[in-house]
């Protein structure tokens, strides 16, 4: 299965593509956690990337398609991934069309978006923190681990992102709002696109997930013969969000 999970930054990606990746059995791709990694051993990348990680910022579409492209030609993403953080363009997008074409001639199969408003986006990147070791997410109030700036899973040390500092998490959300969203319209009109309500408990969003890929693939395959109309199904995902929020 090839899978693009999108949403504002705070909305659950990383948290929830541990799980979904798990599911499905394929590797997830988190093009953050690679720039991390290159901005703390400070290669070429990380040097390049940093300024603009710092300031809330995208790094340019030809440093950030260029190191995408070399991730999927690796052996492990030849049959299938879950990509986190990518595409966060139109160009981007049209870039991964155009490598999915030439390398594995096919298309994605889905894009997930985990619909979160903006004051919950917020609380949650305020309190965020990750594992120096494994990358494994908490949250200080929503899912805090057992021993405060400990990790359950391996003991190691959590750190407070750069990025997840109030003003930057504005320039964010702004970025977001002009670069990324335009992505919902996009695979919306492609017929890939699904939408769920990413509130509540992070156990009930896996599960909420699961359920619309599953419904996904099985209306897929009962519309084999024809387009699926464009956004009805994250529509119908907004609607019933609405209506859970009334
Ligand atoms: P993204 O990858 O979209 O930026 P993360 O997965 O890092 O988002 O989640 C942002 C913060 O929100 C983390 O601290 C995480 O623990 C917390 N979080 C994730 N899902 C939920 C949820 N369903 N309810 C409350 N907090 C959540
Ligand atoms: P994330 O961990 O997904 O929140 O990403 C952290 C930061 O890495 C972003 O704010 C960007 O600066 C950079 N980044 C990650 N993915 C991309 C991308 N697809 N395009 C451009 N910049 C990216």
């Amino acid at each position: 299965m090839r899978l693009v999970l999108v949403g504002p930054p705070g909305a659950g990606k990383g948290t929830q593509a541990a799980f979904i990746a798990e599911h499905v059995t394929v590797p997830k791709i988190s093009t953050g956690d690679i720039f991390r990694a290159n901005v703390t051993q400070a290669t070429p990348l990380g040097l390049q990337a940093r300024a603009y990680m710092d300031r809330g910022d995208l790094v340019p579409d030809d440093v950030t398609i260029e190191m995408v492209r070399n991730r999927l030609r690796e052996p492990d993403a030849l049959d299938g991934f879950l990509l986190d953080g990518f595409p966060r363009t139109v160009p981007q997008a049209e870039v991964l069309d155009d490598l999915l074409r030439e390398t594995a001639d096919t298309g994605l199969d889905v894009v997930l978006e985990l619909v979160v408003e903006n004051d919950e986006v917020v609380r949650r990147l305020s309190g965020r923190r990750t594992c120096r070791e494994c990358n494994h997410i908490w949250h200080v109030d929503f899912d805090p681990p057992q021993v405060p700036d400990v990790c359950d899973l391996d003991g190691g040390q959590l750190f407070q992102r750069e990025d997840d500092k109030a003003e930057t998490v504005a320039n964010r959300l702004e970025v977001y709002a002009e670069s990324t969203a335009p992505l919902v319209a996009y695979y919306a009109g492609r017929g890939l696109l699904v939408g769920i309500d990413a509130t509540g408990p992070v156990d009930d969003v896996t599960q909420r997930a699961i359920d619309a890929l599953r419904h996904f693939r099985a209306g897929e395959q009962r519309t084999a013969a024809g387009p699926f109309e464009a956004g009805t199904r994250h529509q119908a995902a907004v609607d019933a969000r609405d209506t859970a929020h009334r």
